[in-house]
């Protein structure tokens, strides 16, 4: 399809004015293409030869849109570091319509009602972080929201110093938050409670609709699916770094990509944020925060769910993350069937793998290798004797395996990324594309697109962190 031909809808406007803000975009100076997600692309069934058109770059930057948008902002609250903002929103992200269930965003497309003291604007680096990350996640089956195309510009904004602003054209089959109910519950607007549930139970948890108990229904797979993403997030290292309640997705993605991290050496307590003194949003507290959320998310439904059957319903969250983490850890240990000792020999690896200080990411791609011979496995840590005598454990344990090695080898590849986007990777396609280099960007688009793949030519990404790189902090400034 030509973009001239694309037809955008506006489902969220049919929710109450007090839910969205007509805004339009305000373009960046300069605008040009850095990036475009083709696969997306072709998802969305946009011919690839428009892709490198002026009118796609002016697509990006809001100047041209599509018939049938209607751009608007969101509005919604949150909790920030455990204390309740009563109004956030889309201070710098602009709807610009939907199209085959992908509600289409231009982040950093300029102020809305929502901006408060905010200049609407996202700079260069934190737009290649958000448009690589999400790929990234996508290619390692984390459910994510996603990005079609970035763009860079000459327009110069401030944030400790002069930078370059860019718009990430992102894009999710759902962009209501956690936040988004708090807000409306906390003003005790009732009717616009309950047409914001209706609406997310019809774009998210479509199979509910017209089931009598769907709103009590609707909270448990909420529950369900935070669980299940962040047993996802425990198991591959990722470290959030800013999990407000309106960086939350309603739909269970990894929603608002800001100062994360992928762990180098494996550090329970790793803190990724900046402005997070005491390690609220630290990889280990990540499973109890989502908890302290989902029950933001309680209070919040309470005016149209009973309170006890939905309690009832969070009891269960701990056990639900425990039994998928479980699961996601067996298979990145090429665990067949279930034995009682399984979580016990997580445990004590994760605790070797501490004390040893061994890169995260490289131990599970060699494990996914292992024959028997202990040598390999031993050189990733700083001395031998820990790690040897977790080996003779986990070799007990491969007894019970039904599989060959050979087939525990080809699930173990397809389960253990070779690459994951570090973040001194990262800072070095920004650093390039400062320059206005951006070769890195397509390189580390590629890893982040097959991440299970060899990929010889970028082999330096496939070891270690550099000792002076590991596990740093990033500012939220963005
Ligand atoms: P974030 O930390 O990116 O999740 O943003 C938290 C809130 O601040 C959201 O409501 C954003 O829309 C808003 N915000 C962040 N940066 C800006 C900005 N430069 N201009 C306006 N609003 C912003
Ligand atoms: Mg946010």
């Amino acid at each position: 399809m030509k973009l001239s031909e694309l037809k955008l809808t506006n489902p969220y406007l049919s929710l109450p004015q007090e839910c969205h803000d007509p805004v339009k975009p305000t373009p960046l100076k300069g605008p040009f293409l850095i990036h475009v997600n083709e696969p997306m692309a072709e998802e969305l069934g946009i011919d690839r030869e428009e892709l490198h058109t002026e009118r796609f770059v002016e697509f990006v930057n809001g100047s041209w849109h599509p018939e049938g948008s209607e751009p608007f902002a969101m509005c919604y609250a949150g909790h920030q570091f455990g204390h309740y903002v009563p109004q956030l929103g889309d201070g710098r992200a602009v709807n610009i319509g939907t199209l085959k269930g992908w509600h289409l965003q231009l982040k950093g497309a300029g102020v809305t009602k929502y901006s408060r003291s905010g200049d609407g604007r996202a700079v260069l680096r934190s737009s290649l972080r958000e448009y690589l990350m999400s790929e990234a996640m996508h290619g390692l089956h984390i459910e994510t929201t996603r990005a079609l195309a970035i763009i860079g510009s000459s327009h110069s904004v401030y944030r400790q110093e002069w930078e370059k602003g860019a718009i990430v054209l992102r894009l999710s089959p759902s962009w209501v938050r956690f936040g988004t109910f708090e807000y409306f519950a906390h003003k005790k607007r009732l009717d616009e409670l309950e047409q914001l549930i209706e609406y997310a139970i019809a774009e998210s948890y479509p199979h509910l609709l017209g089931k009598s108990d769907r709103y009590l229904r609707f909270f448990e797979e909420v529950v369900e699916r935070t669980a299940k993403l962040i047993a996802k997030w425990q198991a591959v290292g990722f470290n959030h770094g800013v999990m407000n309640t309106d960086n939350m997705s309603i739909a269970g993605l990894t929603i608002d990509y800001g100062p994360y991290a992928f762990l180098d050496v494996y550090d329970h307590n790793n803190i990724c944020n900046h402005t997070d003194a005491y390690g609220r949003y630290s990889f280990g507290n990540q499973p109890d925060v989502a908890e302290w959320n989902l029950r933001a998310l309680l209070r919040a439904l309470s005016p149209l769910i009973e309170t006890g059957a939905m309690e009832e319903v969070l009891s269960g969250y701990r056990r639900l993350y425990r039994s998928a983490y479980l699961e996601e850890m067996r298979q990145k240990l090429g665990l067949d069937g279930v034995e009682e000792g399984d979580m016990d020999l997580v445990k004590h690896l994760l605790g070797v793998l501490q004390a040893l200080q061994v890169d995260y990411t490289l131990f599970f791609r060699t494990l996914s290798r292992y024959e028997g011979e202990h040598k390999p496995l031993l050189l990733l840590g700083l001395y031998h004797t820990p790690m040897r005598e977790w080996l003779e454990r986990y070799d007990e344990r491969l007894k019970y395996n039904s599989c060959s090695t050979q087939e525990r080898h080809t699930k173990m590849l397809k389960t253990n990324p070779k690459y994951v986007l570090k973040n001194y990777m990262l800072q070095e396609a920004i650093d390039a594309a400062q320059r206005g280099e951006y070769t890195l960007v397509d390189d580390l688009f590629q890893i982040a697109h097959d991440p299970f793949a060899e990929h010889p030519e970028f082999e330096r990404w496939a070891g270690p962190t550099p000792e002076e790189h590991r596990n740093t902090k990033l500012s939220c400034s963005s």
